[in-house]
């Protein structure tokens, strides 16, 4: 009794939880962008990238301080059904309100906003900027990839799915990132309309929204419930979580799509990145002081995140 008591505790304090990607994918999608850039921008990112990792995440962290950081992480793209959506946010804001586009996620244009402010940052060249904004851009980048951060139902909690979101970004990734996946990605590329690109990417991701629902919900009724979930110790800890059987029953279903859409994260997030530096002229980064990131404090990860949540 007691133990069955422990083992509820626990599942109730640690639920199957993930925030983004997930911070395992968030920080390898970060670190892997890197390497796709051209020498000239690999002379300042590469001894960052230990920075670049850590603080892959700091922008889901922010969520448990900042009430305004919640909707820059998502887009619920089918409330609007076949409205048109402004792509400039001021126009976007005249068409729905502000309190609107709020509420049901704000992520492409937060892009475009973080592409300014980087593109400002390689101008003054203030490189401590240009690692911070390239580290919280490449989170919204990578969010925008995943099909469940564009669509209402994001944790299946419409349909009774609930936990996918999880399963999807995290749990697949953690499990079979470093064995099945194959992260060849080519070379950082110069994107001529960032908003149409941003577009595009969310817009994806939405229509494959469905795809990812209706597969595990086959799924679900296939495979032996009681195979479906399994317990494992992290960090001392008993965690409820979705068992490897299910895990690469799910990952084989879906085809390739979680790497597919990881690959596609970090090919896009060099490319911002880089595209960038050119609008900024090209500065000469190699002169930059890189130490001073090394005092930089990582956030500290809290219990409780403000408003929406994909528990
Ligand atoms: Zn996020």
């Amino acid at each position: 009794m007691f133990l069955r008591l422990f083992v509820i505790m626990l599942i109730i304090f640690f639920p199957i939880s993930t925030k983004g990607w997930g911070f395992f994918a968030h920080q390898r999608i970060n670190r892997l962008a890197v390497f796709l850039l051209p020498p000239e921008m690999i002379a300042l990112y590469k001894p960052q990238l230990e920075y670049l990792t850590n603080h892959a995440t700091d922008a889901d962290k922010r969520r448990y301080i900042v009430a305004a950081e919640g909707p820059r992480h998502y887009i619920d793209i089918d409330h609007y059904r076949e409205e048109y959506l402004p792509v400039v946010w001021r126009d976007a804001v005249t068409k729905f309100s502000e309190d609107t586009l709020n509420t049901y996620g704000i992520l492409p244009w937060h892009i475009s906003h973080m592409m300014a402010r980087l593109t400002k940052a390689f101008q003054e060249k203030n490189s401590a900027q240009i690692m911070k904004l390239s580290a919280d851009l490449g989170h919204y980048i990578a969010d925008a990839h995943v099909p469940l951060h564009a669509c209402s139902n994001h944790n299946g909690q419409f349909t009774g799915q609930q936990g996918i979101h999880g399963l999807w970004e995290s749990r697949i990734p953690e499990l079979l990132a470093d064995q099945a996946f194959n992260y060849w990605a080519g070379k950082a590329v110069y994107i001529r309309d960032i908003q149409a690109t941003t577009w595009q990417i969310v817009r994806e991701s939405a229509m494959a929204a469905d795809t990812v629902l209706k597969k595990e919900r086959t799924l679900s009724i296939h495979f032996p419930t009681d195979q479906r979930y399994a317990y494992e110790n992290r960090s001392g800890k008993l965690v409820r979580t979705y068992s490897t059987a299910y895990t690469r029953a799910y990952q084989q279903v879906l085809g390739n799509m979680v790497e597919r859409r990881m690959c596609g994260a970090i090919f896009m997030i060099s490319s911002f990145w880089y595209t960038a530096w050119v609008n900024a002229g090209m500065p000469h980064l190699g002169e930059l002081d890189a130490k001073i990131f090394l005092k930089e404090k990582v956030l500290p990860v809290k219990d409780k995140m403000i408003g929406r949540q994909e528990e």
